[in-house]
């Protein structure tokens, strides 16, 4: 059995060969931290998350590293707009993302580099850059010459030409060639800014990315990741600048792009206004369907995003749960599977590892989710259809939905999903809050602070909670909100 992945820039499926035996190092484009994350790039991410898992999964020793860019034009303007300083938009943003993250089942990458704790690395790049004569500085900017790179376009698949009447371009003083781009960008009055041989300013947003990579996985690296608007301009950028530098190639050895999310047709960007926030959606839907919604189609399709898509995600999680719970009930508790399956062991020929094989399969395939998640659910028809005699103690059919249950476990453990015997519903949660404050009235009065007793009777009434004293003590029930 072997990997094998679409990779962008030959365009076409190949066999995944790391540069180290044994060893995975995926760089993914992570996020401008100047708003909300989107449902687009958290699919992206999470997608990225679930190649690494999968990776490690399969035996390789994976490191992953997402940047954050936090020195940006978009990040300038909106500390204006939110009236703080661009360092606090990025920490309030970094949080919030973090958040989204782990509210969809993510892991923290290995490596979170930021672009301004590496402006000295930068600048050093960029002089190699001028240096090798690729790049040239003009009134205290500094370009990229793409004409001095003969390999630009090659990931888009376009010559200067194509692009130069695709493109519409901003003229700008000093700069050669209409698609020359920006290594260094001259500081503006008011504008966060650092020293340089060219003068004081900030770094182009591209140059962070193959300096950062570079640092943490080196040249040749093998799997570069990102939405698949990225391909132009930013990959392809991003290998000219390591390469230029380099002197060699490649600069990773895979190019990996999932599609983009639309909305209504379009595509969705901060930009056109319709846009679903991941923390929107999470405020409606638990996290793990939303997962769910997001992995169960390849990472490479376009997806719409829709109430339908997600209400159809949940009900066929709901499955899983309904499963893993009446198994539990079953079972007493369950057994789980292995947590690792690496490419060079055989994998198990038995008829209960049918799923097992069916799922790494897809997987092995580019990552085809939706074969994988399709042997899932065949997997969960049998154990349902075992369920009843399992319960009924007939020979043979506890061990054989075990069997189901562990394989279920480690299937879906793959993919980021758990299923804990204990999980607090939202319900439950709100019960048991409610509880300990009519507990801490009870001790109020006890105490006779009636001002404090008051207050929590005052705050819960106006939250819809309806509060009944009665001679065994006060009971409750949810009404509507009294505003
Ligand atoms: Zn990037």
């Amino acid at each position: 059995m072997r990997i094998q992945v679409y990779d962008s820039m030959s365009r076409r499926v190949v066999p995944f060969e790391p540069r180290d035996p044994g060893k995975v190092g995926i760089y993914c484009c992570g996020m401008t931290v100047y708003n909300f994350a989107h449902i687009g790039n958290m699919r992206t991410i999470i997608w990225f998350d679930l190649i690494r898992r999968y990776l490690s999964y399969r035996g390789y020793d994976v490191t992953f590293v997402m940047n954050y860019t936090d020195v940006d034009d978009k990040i300038i303007e909106r500390a204006k707009i939110e009236g703080l300083s661009p360092d606090e938009v990025t920490v309030k943003y970094e949080r919030a993302f973090e958040e989204d993250l782990a509210g969809l089942g993510g892991g923290q990458p290995d490596v979170v580099p930021r672009a301004t704790t590496h402006i000295d690395e930068m600048i050093d790049a960029i002089s190699g850059l001028v240096d090798k004569g690729v790049a040239y500085p003009a009134e205290g900017n500094v370009w990229f010459a793409v004409e001095n790179f003969a390999g630009y376009g090659k990931l888009s698949g376009r010559s200067l030409d194509d692009m130069r009447a695709g493109e519409r371009v901003e003229p700008h003083p000093g700069k050669r060639h209409p698609l020359d781009f920006s290594l260094w960008k001259a500081a503006k009055e008011g504008e966060p800014a650092w020293g340089s041989p060219w003068g004081p300013g900030r770094p182009g947003w591209h140059i962070e990315c193959s300096v950062m990579s570079d640092k943490y996985l080196g040249m040749g690296f093998d799997i570069h990741g990102g939405g698949s608007d990225l391909i132009f301009p930013h990959h392809e950028n991003e290998i000219a600048q390591a390469e230029a530098l380099a002197g060699t190639e490649p600069f990773a050895r895979y190019w990996l792009h999932a599609g983009m999310v639309q909305m209504d047709a379009e595509k969705m960007s901060k930009s056109l206004g319709n846009v679903a926030l991941a923390r929107e959606v999470l405020q409606r839907y638990r996290g793990e369907a939303v997962r769910y919604w997001m992995l169960q189609g390849s990472y490479r399709s376009q997806v719409v995003f829709s109430e339908a898509a997600l209400d159809d995600a949940e009900q066929s999680y709901e499955r899983w749960r309904t499963f893993i719970s009446s198994a539990r009930h079953a079972l007493g508790e369950l057994p789980s599977g292995p947590t690792q399956r690496p490419v060079d062991s055989p994998l198990p020929d038995g008829d209960d590892a049918t799923a097992v094989r069916a799922f790494v399969g897809a997987m092995d395939d580019d990552f085809n989710s939706a074969e994988a998640f399709a042997a899932i659910h065949e997997l969960v028809r049998q154990g349902n259809r075992r369920l009843p005699d399992a319960q009924a103690g007939v020979a043979g059919a506890r061990e054989a939905l075990a069997a189901d249950v562990t394989a279920f476990t480690e299937l879906t453990g793959v993919l980021g999903f758990s299923f804990p015997e204990h999980e607090a519903t939202g319900s439950e949660l709100v019960g048991g809050l409610i509880e300990y404050l009519l507990e801490r009235r009870e001790r109020a009065r006890a105490n006779k602070d009636f001002a404090e007793a008051d207050e929590i009777r005052t705050k819960l009434t106006e939250l819809g909670v309806a509060i009944e004293d009665t001679p065994v003590g006060a009971r409750w029930r949810i009404s509507a909100p009294s505003h």
